[in-house]
């Protein structure tokens, strides 16, 4: 790693990069004749090729000094390394006060010490009509173990599941890792971001076990409706598939529409919900999140599924003991005021970059956040001259302006690019500003407007 790659290593997908292509031949001669038997399995490789690491770093290495630009590193977010989004107090207080007590040092069961399940059970009881006991409740460490702890115990042969696109790519990479098959419904932006239904009753079959719906939607940034919700519960019913819903971002809501959890509807169809704190609570260091069963029918106990997933959760590290101890005091605490103050920057960033996106027809996003953190942009690549694709005006503004976006295509969107907006705001004023240079440069010219670009230019060298 370059020292501008390890400056915002924080930034980049948390975790570790393979320098090579691992060794493909099981046995190595060393110098004195041994035979090492061993060699790195390959069992990851297909999976990890998924994941955004790979194009985050490919751009930070398009950066250079010679630019005389700090690096701006919204491709990929961790809004926690800014001041601005440090967490509540309440929240630091409730783990140093379990970490003096001694209290959090023990194992745990692999399910999750009881407070803290039904903590979570209290949690999400508050919006749901058919309440959750603490035995529907797993913790995991982090939404990402409860994706992979879920997938593990659905993945029998042959069985394929169904993701959305543009989707987040842990899930890709996790099925892949399981050996689901991949079957991708798109997220539809001329309707809001609603899930094209039709399009997932196309492409199930027998082998389809469930439908993935991420809600509030990263990275579109937008909240599902109860009535589009309650079809989607409709549709999985008729195909016999399980919903799996990701609402690790239901308190990351900034626009209008209020968040519904797709467990009001486990009456139609057996709901899987995974959630957690790094998000909402922007601590995603502490590694925490659940799963929650909403299976009011006990269909996914006749199926064995819960008897998988305990399996599973026997054979797989907990979360840690303090952060589960320190859970129930940090949910019931839940911090209005935080979320508050937190969703009000992210709004203003919004509104900030669409503001100025109006200036850059280039780059135009067709709904405006109202979740999450991230922007979704399309490109008018017509125009633009000589840019090839989203990546190649991804990597070309990395090499010009040391501004890291996210092409598109990393998410299964061609030609669309996705901006960061849990940073500071100044960063995006800076980021929107290169951009604008950037695209009147490439902009494509009509004879009368080079005219008046090479008459713009020399005004530019006065200043
Ligand atoms: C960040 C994120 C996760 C992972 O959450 P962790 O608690 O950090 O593991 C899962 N799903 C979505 C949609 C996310 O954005």
């Amino acid at each position: 790693m370059s020292e501008e790659q390890q400056a915002h290593a924080n930034l980049v997908v948390p975790a570790f990069r393979t320098e090579e292509e691992p060794k493909t031949q099981t046995q190595t001669q060393n110098g004195h004749g041994t035979v090492w038997r061993f060699g790195g399995s390959d069992k990851a490789a297909k999976a990890s090729t998924v994941t955004l690491r790979g194009v985050i770093y490919m751009l930070f290495d398009n950066c250079s000094k010679d630019v005389k630009k700090t690096i701006l590193p919204l491709g990929h977010g961790d809004p926690s390394v800014y001041p601005c989004f440090r967490t509540c107090i309440d929240a630091e207080d409730a783990v140093v006060d379990v970490l003096r007590s001694g209290k959090g040092n023990s194992y745990g069961p692999g399910a999750g010490i009881l407070p803290a399940r039904r903590a979570v059970a209290d949690y999400l009881n508050r919006d749901l009509p058919s309440k959750l006991t603490p035995d529907d409740i797993f913790l995991t460490a982090g939404c990402n173990q409860g994706i992979e702890i879920v997938f593990e115990s659905l993945a029998r042969p042959n069985a394929n599941i169904l993701l959305p696109r543009p989707g987040f790519p842990h899930y890709d990479a996790r099925a892949a890792y399981s050996g689901l098959e991949i079957r991708k419904f798109d997220l539809l932006p001329n309707q809001e971001w609603e899930i094209d239904l039709q399009g997932v009753e196309a492409i199930a079959d027998e082998n389809t076990v469930a439908l993935v719906v991420i809600n509030p939607n990263n990275p579109c940034g937008n909240v599902y409706s109860h009535d589009h919700l309650r079809k989607v519960a409709e549709t999985a019913r008729k195909l016999g598939i399980m919903v799996i819903t990701d609402e690790v971002y239901d308190q990351t809501i900034f626009g209008d529409n209020p968040f519904v959890p797709m467990g009001k509807f486990a009456s139609i169809v057996p709901v899987m919900t995974l959630g957690g704190i790094s998000k909402g609570w922007v601590v995603p260091g502490w590694k925490i999140g659940w799963i929650a069963l909403n299976d009011p029918e006990g269909v996914l106990e006749s199926t064995k599924v819960v008897q998988s997933i305990k399996q599973n959760l026997d054979i797989t590290p907990d979360p840690s003991t303090i952060i589960q101890a320190a859970l129930p005091t940090i949910l019931e605490k839940a911090d209005k005021k935080f979320f508050a103050k937190k969703n009000k920057i992210l709004r203003h960033n919004v509104d900030l970059v669409c503001d100025r996106l109006k200036d850059i027809p280039c780059v135009v996003c067709p709904k405006k956040p109202e979740s999450c953190t991230y922007l979704l942009t399309k490109l008018e690549l017509s125009l633009l001259e000589n840019i090839k694709d989203d990546t190649d005006f991804c990597v070309k503004l990395a090499r010009e302006e040391n501004l890291v976006f996210l092409p598109g295509e990393a998410l299964g969107l061609k030609n669309w690019m996705r901006i960061t907006i849990g940073v500071e705001a100044h960063m995006l004023e800076d980021a929107l500003e290169r951009l604008k240079g950037f695209c009147t440069r490439h902009a494509k010219k009509t004879d009368t407007e080079t005219e008046s670009l090479e008459a713009l230019k020399l005004s530019d060298n006065k200043v």
